[in-house]
Formats: structure tokens, sequence, C-alpha cells
């Protein structure tokens, strides 16, 4: 046991899918990306109907994972039954490959040494979004087993993607702590942050005002993205303002490598301000869900503008409208989606079509990936603060929910960002 176990609480609670019903145009939006690609695509992609988390022959590391981490919570906000079962398959096949030390991912136990523990910490978490959906009494010790295994694995080394996002790891070490608060977890929360890499020690001294020409894991837009709130979730239990790394990080992130569209460049690592420069649309969804987490840790207004001029700006401009297709790359000033000329390619590290719209442009995670934006950021429109409601974003939403045992109901009528009244019925 630790010398010290203690977990603080965040600022805000979220809600959950039982509690939000998002209205007007976010609800369309939702059903959008439900006829799209996101709620199609294990019908149209062998990666994720023939994955080895499915018993398949494909992926078994973060493509099947990364996508049930918004299929799972778009289908619930829908109360679509047909997404939920489709999601819930996927979650049974998961839970029925668990080893019985608690290993769950889809690799040979000689190969497990090997094996990039990045899916396992992203698996877990899908875990957590799941439970959080449905209520399914199974996954506690399911991720008890899991973590347990994953303390067990550790040993000395964490290394590549586990290194660089070690501190995904602790949001279902948070959710199962909170739920049995047992301290070996807090322990393995240590752990993690012994073993990953220190992004507090990165930005204090930020070397990579360049941009950056080698492809590097301490450069790359999306882990230096989901890394913004690394320093509210150790804070949770280190203690210390969940606030000051996101806010140190940003001003040198948007100094040095800012767009006009209120994020940073990296294509697909940090590549200066120049608006022919592109930006990883995982980077977009990960940033937006961090500050999701700095909202509810750190409490501070700042986080949900950020969150907001990525959701209105960023995020819909790398998706087509029917959410059909989208971009691996965004560019500020795009002026044309044809695959550039070989001797023209403008991007750092990424090839000469890695702006263009399609299904799977590029690398298989973006894919997946951005199947979490909408959903996630409409469970965010409401979060419960220790005295009251706080209404985080003014998008329409319904919230029912209990404080002190007592029903309430707020409905937010809004058009917003379209037009600029909003109507609160309490
Ligand atoms: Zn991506």
């Amino acid at each position: 046991m630790s010398e010290k176990a203690n977990l603080q609480n965040p600022q805000f609670v979220p809600f959950t899918v039982r509690e939000i019903k998002p209205q007007g145009w976010l609800r369309r939006q939702l059903r959008i990306q439900a006829d799209g690609l996101c709620g199609n695509l294990d019908k149209i992609w062998n990666e994720i109907y023939e994955s080895r988390w499915a018993g398949g022959g494909r992926d078994g590391w973060e493509i099947l994972p990364y996508w049930l981490d918004g299929f799972i919570p778009l289908g619930w906000l829908l109360d679509d039954e047909e997404l939920k079962a489709r999601g819930k398959k996927y979650i049974d096949c998961i839970i029925a490959g668990q080893k019985a030390d608690g290993w769950l991912c889809p690799c040979e136990d000689k190969d497990r040494a090997r094996y990039d523990i990045w899916a396992f910490f992203l698996v877990c978490k899908v875990l957590t979004v799941y439970a959080d959906c449905s209520g399914d009494p199974r996954i506690e010790t399911v991720l008890s087993k899991a973590l347990h295994s994953i303390a067990a694995h550790l040993g000395g080394t964490l290394f590549d993607w586990g290194a660089a996002r070690w501190f995904e790891c602790l949001i279902p070490v948070f959710w199962l702590y909170e739920r049995t608060g047992e301290p070996w977890l807090l322990d393995l929360a240590h752990r993690l942050e012994v073993l990953g890499i220190n992004y507090e020690k990165l930005f204090l001294h930020y070397a990579d005002q360049e941009p950056q020409r080698r492809w590097t894991f301490i450069t790359h837009v999306v882990n230096i993205a989901m890394a913004l709130k690394s320093g509210a979730l150790t804070s949770r239990f280190r203690g210390g303002d969940p606030n000051v790394f996101a806010r140190m990080a940003l001003d040198k992130l948007f100094t040095w490598h800012g767009t006009a569209a209120g994020h940073f460049t990296g294509d697909e690592c940090v590549a200066g301000t120049s608006p022919v420069q592109g930006t990883e649309l995982c980077g977009v969804v990960e940033a937006m869900y961090s500050y999701e987490t700095l909202i509810s840790v750190g409490g501070a207004a700042e986080w949900a503008d950020h969150l907001e001029d990525l959701a209105f700006n960023a995020l819909p401009a790398a998706i087509s409208p029917d959410m059909k297709t989208h971009q691996y790359d965004q560019m500020v000033n795009q002026v044309q989606c044809s695959v550039l000329p070989k001797d023209h390619v403008v991007f750092m590290t990424n090839g000469a079509d890695a702006h263009v719209f399609g299904w799977g442009p590029k690398s298989g995670c973006c894919t997946p990936n951005f199947s979490q934006g909408w959903p996630k950021f409409a469970l965010s429109a409401f979060m419960k603060a220790p005295d009251g409601i706080v209404s985080v974003l003014p998008v329409p939403s319904e919230l029912n929910c209990t404080i002190n045992g007592t029903g309430v109901r707020i409905t937010a009528e809004s058009e917003y960002p379209f037009r600029d009244s909003l109507r609160y019925t309490i």
C-alpha cells in the first residue's frame, strides 16, 4: 500500500447518457453520424468485423476500441436499440477473450512483452464508457482483473505508444477506485506516471519550436493533444492546480504551432504556424476530450471556450456534411483537396494525399477515432457541481437528474452557435 493514497474529487462530475439527452441540431448531428461512416463502420470495414478482438485475423490493437469509444455513446445518446446491440456484441467478444489472469488484448501469451500496451489502456477506458452507458454489472469485475493484469505486466518499462499515452490508463484506474477505494489502484497510477513520458518537463523546457521533419513520440500531435489533460489527471492523486500544465503547454503550442481554428498543427508532428500545414483529425477529437476532462477536473471556463473552438471549427472542417468521408490532415488555408504533386508535399512526415477526403485516407486511426468527437461533446452539455448544476455548453440539451434526493429537469433551448439566444426551462 502506498504512503499516501487518496483521490481528489473533480470540480464537476460529468453526467451520463441516462441523464443527458441532446436536442435540436445536436441530436440531428448525432443522427447524421449514425447514418454516416461511424454508424456503419462495422458493416464495411474488415478491420472491425474481422478484428482479432472479435475472433478474426485482422487488427488486434487500437482500431476496434477507438471505434467503440464513440460508437457506444452515440448509440446510447440516440437510444437506438440496433446501434446499442451492435456495440454490445463487440464488448461481449472483448470480455469473452479475457484470460484467467485478466489480460484482455488479443495477442499470444509469448508476445505480451512486445505488445504495445496502449491498446490495453484504451480498451479499459472504453469499458468504462460502456459501463456508464449501459450499467452492465460485469464491467467492474472485468476491469479489476484487467488492471491487476496491467499492474503485474508493467514491471520496469513502458515503451512507444504505451509510454506516450500512459495517462489514458488513469481514467479506468480512477473509475474503479471511485467504486472500490482499493489503494493498489493509486499505486498503479503512480507507477504509470513514473514509467511514462514526463510532459511537464517536456513543456517546461520546450525545445520543439521549429516544424518537425523527424517523427517522434514527443512531437506527435495526437500524443500532445491527449497529454493536455495529463496534468489535470495526475493532480487528482498528486495534488496541485489541475489547470497549470495545460495552460503552460497551450501557451507554447499556440505560440509556435497555433492555427486560426484554435488548434495547433501536426502533420503529423508539430508543424509551425504556416496555414498550409496540416493537423490530424485524431488530434482534434483528442484535444476536445482533453478539454472536456479539464472542464471536469479543473472547473475553469476557458476549457469550454477551447472545446467550442474545436467543435465548431476544426471538427466539422475535416468531416463531410453527411459524415461519410473525412480528412486525415486538415489545413486552415486549404484551397483544393486533390493529391499534391510529389515534389510539392507540404506536410512534414505525411504523404501527398493526407488532406484529401475519403472514408479511410492515410492511416487507420482517424477513421474509427473521430467517432468520439460529437458524442462526448454532447455528454458535456451539463456537469454536476458540489452545489448545483453547471451549464457547460450552451447547446440544445435536456438534463434529468437527482440533486439531494430531488428530481430536477432542465431543458436548454438553443440554436447556438447559429443563434445567440438561449432559453432554460427548469
Ligand atoms: Zn488519426
